[in-house]
């Protein structure tokens, strides 16, 4: 036996200190102010003195090598070697000296790419993995933000928009992503079908059992094999069934649909967080180009333009008009199913920060 147990093999995140522009590490924690001398540029000053720009650019998000390689060149040629992702897969590329920043946009613009995404503008989309990591997705996340990005793309080089609006797309209904000033989120409608041939060779049923958050699956026996059954009325359609059970298929190309949430925002010094509602349901999940979807982003964005107060964002615009006018202005039909009737969640769902077992 070893004397010393193995060093662990995972190293987590490297260091980013290593990684970041020298003017940035010898400031850091003490800048003084910073501007915005034009959409996606940032000129921050240091109580040191110095100065430093930085110039945003939107992504694809999923990025091929070839990609990478010609982003990574412009920061060589252009910029000052250094290249930082933002959490919204913007790049950002920075310069101690502020006659490089006008050839970098221009690089950065012959190339292709769009310079933007500052202030109050529709920075990127941010979108979960999809189906090129997980195995779960009801949608393709990506393709989504992809189609909607498209035709904000002059949302995201100006600075039109009452206050900044974080939009996001999430491609399941109980994982990641999916919280934003506007996010668009997979909506499984219908419970999910068992192939139960495969149920016996596949699941193990007690972890199946144990993970629906209503305690709709019973185990059952049909044909003489063990599987599965669901109780319909039940099932909330949440599809957490799927990932350790993947026979208990809930995807459907008719019945998974989008739902649209807005008002949502993290807390900040000023404001408490608020939880995003439910404005559109049962949208067709319709690639390549998801009009539908499009289309109703796009009326509440125009609304929000239109309507909102310099550095409202979207809550508290709809906080001060009203639910009521929220819907009249964004032409959103408000149905039976926007009112949360289900009262199951006051005993099943974990609602505060206690951890409970
Ligand atoms: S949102 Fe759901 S399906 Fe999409 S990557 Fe996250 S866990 Fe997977
Ligand atoms: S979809 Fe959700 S609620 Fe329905 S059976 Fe599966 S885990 Fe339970």
């Amino acid at each position: 036996m070893a004397d010393k147990p193995r060093s662990p093999t995972e190293s987590g995140c490297p260091d980013a200190f290593q990684y970041m522009h020298p003017v940035m590490r010898k400031n850091y924690g003490a800048w003084k102010y910073h501007e915005h001398p034009r959409p996606g540029v940032l000129r921050h000053v240091g109580y040191s003195g110095d100065e430093i720009w930085t110039v945003r650019v939107g992504t694809q998000r999923i990025l091929d090598v070839f990609t990478l390689r010609k982003l990574c060149d412009i920061g060589d040629e252009f910029a000052d070697g250094y290249i930082h992702f933002t959490i919204r897969s913007n790049v950002e590329y920075m310069v101690a000296d502020e006659a490089k920043v006008e050839p970098l946009i221009k690089a950065i613009e012959d190339a292709g790419f769009i310079v933007g995404g500052t202030k109050n503008s529709v920075t990127m989309i941010s979108h979960t993995q999809g189906w090129l990591h997980c195995d779960i997705p009801g949608t393709d996340a990506s393709g989504v933000v992809k189609s909607m990005m498209d035709e904000l793309i002059d949302e995201f080089r100006e600075n039109n928009m009452p206050n900044r609006v974080h939009i996001t797309t999430s491609c399941c209904q109980i994982n990641c992503g999916g919280q934003g000033d506007i996010a668009i989120n997979v909506q499984h409608t219908k419970p999910p079908k068992i192939n139960h041939d495969l149920v016996s060779n596949v699941c193990e049923r007690p972890s199946v059992v144990a993970r629906c958050p209503v305690a709709a699956i019973r185990p059952a026996m049909v044909n003489g094999k063990a599987s599965l059954e669901v109780d319909e009325k039940k099932c909330i359609c949440c599809g957490a069934c799927y990932p350790p059970c993947p026979p208990m298929q809930i995807n459907d190309a008719e019945h998974t649909k989008l739902a649209i949430w807005v008002g949502g925002n993290h807390s900040n010094a000023r404001g408490k967080p608020t939880f995003q509602k439910l404005v559109a349901a049962g949208i067709p999940n319709n690639p390549p180009r998801w009009p539908e979807a499009n289309a109703i982003v796009k009326s509440i964005l125009k609304a929000y333009k239109e309507d909102a107060k310099d550095w409202e964002r979207i809550n508290d615009w709809i906080e001060r008009i009203g639910w009521p006018r929220f819907f009249e202005v964004t032409n959103l039909p408000f149905t039976k199913y926007h009112v949360d009737t289900w009262r199951g969640a006051r005993n099943s769902l974990n609602a505060s920060t206690h951890i409970r077992f």
